[in-house]
């Protein structure tokens, strides 16, 4: 199958990522390989190639690509990982990984944004990724051993349920700490001790146990 040639758009917020640091070139191959401008809301079409967090339905937000190119990079992927995604909302980041991994496993707790990015994704062919509308704070235990896990939900720790589904020797990436106080944190699992470390300073829409009721 030939790729078609990115567009103009597309081509300058590669550039943006380079300049702001992001070397991973499978990386950046897959968020240029990704159309943002599906997973914005209408009337941020004309927005959706700038590096920046927009709005989406629910009061929720697609994030940033500089983020979402950091995190994916702190996951180190390979084409045999199983991932877990905590906050599928636009569907965006969820992409991302789809093309750079086996199967990617995502969970939203808003009925609206679970059904929108479940017909995005069938619409763009990407048919590793399985949704689920439920509480990513219980993470996924049908599927329990992730070889990675990514929540897109800020929280103070990550929650033990989903920490516990992570595989020996996987990786978990989160933003954590208070709102003000967020930063990108990769934790690696060693058997029964986990490591974490810090990365990039971040904000977050917060990570929230249960489904939503209302939408
Ligand atoms: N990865 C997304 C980022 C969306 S913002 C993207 O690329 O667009 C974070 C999302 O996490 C929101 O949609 C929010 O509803 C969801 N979320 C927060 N707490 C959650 C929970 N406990 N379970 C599942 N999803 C959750």
């Amino acid at each position: 199958m030939t790729r078609a040639e990115p567009d103009s758009r597309t081509i300058s917020l590669i550039m943006a990522l380079r300049a702001a640091g992001i070397v991973d070139t499978g990386v950046l191959g897959a968020i240029e390989r990704t159309p943002r401008h599906v997973f914005v809301e209408a009337g941020f079409l004309d927005r959706a190639y700038e590096n920046r967090a927009l709005p989406i339905s629910c009061g929720q937000t697609i994030s940033q690509p500089f983020v979402v190119a950091k995190m994916t990079e702190a996951l180190c992927l390979t084409p045999r990982s199983k991932v877990l995604e905590v906050g599928t909302g636009s569907g965006y980041q969820s992409a991302v990984l789809s093309h750079l991994c086996r199967r990617v496993y995502t969970i939203e707790r808003y009925r609206t944004l679970h059904e929108v990015a479940k017909k995005r994704f069938e619409a763009l062919g990407l048919r590793n990724i399985t949704t689920r509308l439920g509480d990513g704070c219980l993470g996924w235990p049908e599927q329990n051993g992730f070889d990675r896990i990514l929540l897109t939900a800020g929280a103070l720790e990550c929650p033990p349920d989903v920490l516990g589904q992570l595989r020996d020797g996987g990786l978990l990436v989160l933003p954590m700490g208070p709102p003000e106080q967020q930063f990108i944190t990769v934790i690696r699992r060693d058997g029964d001790d986990f490591h974490a470390h810090r990365g990039e300073q971040v904000r977050f829409v917060p990570l929230v146990a249960g489904i939503a009721k209302a939408i």
